[in-house]
């Protein structure tokens, strides 16, 4: 009796099981996944830090500055009437909401060496909310333009500076191997003091993909990075419609974002997923760099997305390659866990998951399941499926459309199950017990 009364539950539950299809949070069932970025396309981090990539076989995302690389078709510019009416109105109209944008976007297309330090200044202050702070550090600029207290010449920003010798020859074979390039923006500007009304804001988001397109083609204008990984509204409300996933800012409201800034820390969250931004400066400490490995292992829904700028003693906080040789080591030793993939590759997945919809019809001999999802066909990665299976199969064979692969069943605390990936909108996904000699294997 005893024994009748332990049985009957089991029976249930595992009848209740079979079948059953869930989409695993991660690619491969993995417990994190983890997107290696670099901004500013710094020529030291094809040379040096790609290489150590390449040799771990880890993908990562670029983030360029599309302007200054030769071929293409973009380059900063100010759109709007000549520069020399505006210096002169500033001596007698003091900077204000109703000319700052006007004013700032000119700012670095004056023919004087000098204004980025007050265009940087300016524009830090005005993400801070201190308006009335920028339009003054303006002001000052402009009087030292009318004053002839700067030298005629052009000048170049340091992210661009750095970025000298990027060939979209070489970004090309780069990107065949695997690696994501999006864009940085045409001059690496402050969007959040760029002007509408000339189209200054719309030139440095829209003509960067376009020339990003032209070179490279339509999957790499999927997600950018707004230049000092700015926040703010003005910047957010012009550029979030301009691509489909920004690493400044997402609205995904089933996941939580940590940015770079931010001193939250991961773990607490009840959201499905959390985004958790870290950026290694030459302060961070190795050990700490490999925690955020470690905490991300430890829960089952972060997201670890790396930023790295300089390398090799060149760009902003550069990082030795050393250093990032042992780092991604670490990583790579922790790939059986850890879903290594670019930017947009996990931002895919997750959407997917999100938005797909799995059934499952089951009979004596096969479980057929239906995947699909009513996203852009650009979400076309794969999602790893969970099916269970009943008691007894051991190995079973997975087709969708030409697609075949021989499973073996795993186990867990609810029962049998396969693990397999499969694409949304190709097809049923059929699964069948393989046999030998009338035996089930
Ligand atoms: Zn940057």
């Amino acid at each position: 009796m005893i024994f009748r009364l332990s049985l009957f539950p089991f029976l249930f539950f595992s009848a209740h099981v079979n079948g059953q299809t869930e989409i695993t949070k991660w690619q491969d069932g993995k417990t994190g996944a983890v997107s290696i970025t670099y901004d500013d396309g710094s020529i030291n981090q094809f040379r040096y830090a790609l290489p150590l990539m390449k040799r771990l076989k880890l993908p990562a995302t670029f983030y360029i500055i599309t302007g200054t690389i030769d071929g293409s078709k973009y380059h900063g510019k100010f759109i709007g009437r000549p520069v020399q009416e505006i210096i002169a109105e500033t001596a007698s109209a003091p900077t204000s909401a109703d000319n700052y944008f006007e004013r700032a976007s000119a700012a670095k297309y004056l023919g004087y060496i000098g204004p980025n330090k007050y265009y940087d200044s300016s524009a830090n202050f005005y993400e801070d909310g201190k308006e009335a702070i920028a339009y003054h550090v303006m002001d000052e600029l402009y009087r030292k333009v009318r004053t002839g207290s700067l030298k005629k010449g052009t000048e170049l920003s340091m992210e661009v500076a750095d970025e000298k010798g990027l060939t979209w020859d070489s970004i090309k074979k780069y990107a065949s191997q695997g690696y994501e390039f999006a864009s940085h923006t045409i001059t690496h500007a402050h969007m959040a003091v760029l002007d509408t009304t000339n189209t200054n804001m719309f030139y440095e988001l829209e003509k960067s993909k376009e020339d990003i397109k032209d070179h490279l083609g339509e999957k790499y204008t999927f997600t950018a990075e707004i230049p000092f990984g700015v926040e703010h509204p003005r910047a957010m409300k012009y550029s979030l419609p301009a691509y489909a996933a920004l690493r400044n800012l997402m609205t995904d409201p089933y996941m939580q974002e940590i940015n770079r800034g931010y001193k939250t820390q991961p773990g607490m969250s009840d959201k499905e997923y959390v985004q958790w931004q870290r950026g290694g400066t030459t302060k961070t400490p190795l050990p700490l760099m490999k925690s955020w490995v470690d905490t991300t292992l430890a829960h089952d829904n972060i997201w670890l997305v790396l930023v790295f700028h300089g390398v090799d003693s060149m760009g902003y906080e550069p990082l030795s390659h050393q250093l990032l040789d042992t780092y991604f080591q670490y990583i790579k030793m922790n790939e059986n866990n850890l879903w290594v993939a670019t930017f947009s590759d996990v931002v895919k997945y997750m959407r997917e998951r999100m938005h797909a919809n799995v059934t499952t019809d089951k009979t004596n001999d096969h479980i057929l399941v239906h995947l699909k999802h009513s996203l852009d066909p650009i979400y076309n990665i794969p999602l790893t499926l969970k099916t269970y299976v009943p008691d007894g199969w051991k190995h079973v064979e997975v087709k969708q459309g030409n697609y075949k692969k021989q499973l073996s069943v795993q186990k867990d605390t609810k029962g049998n199950y396969v693990l397999y990936r499969a694409n949304a909108n190709q097809g049923t996904i059929q699964l069948v017990p393989q046999h030998f000699q009338g035996k089930l294997l």
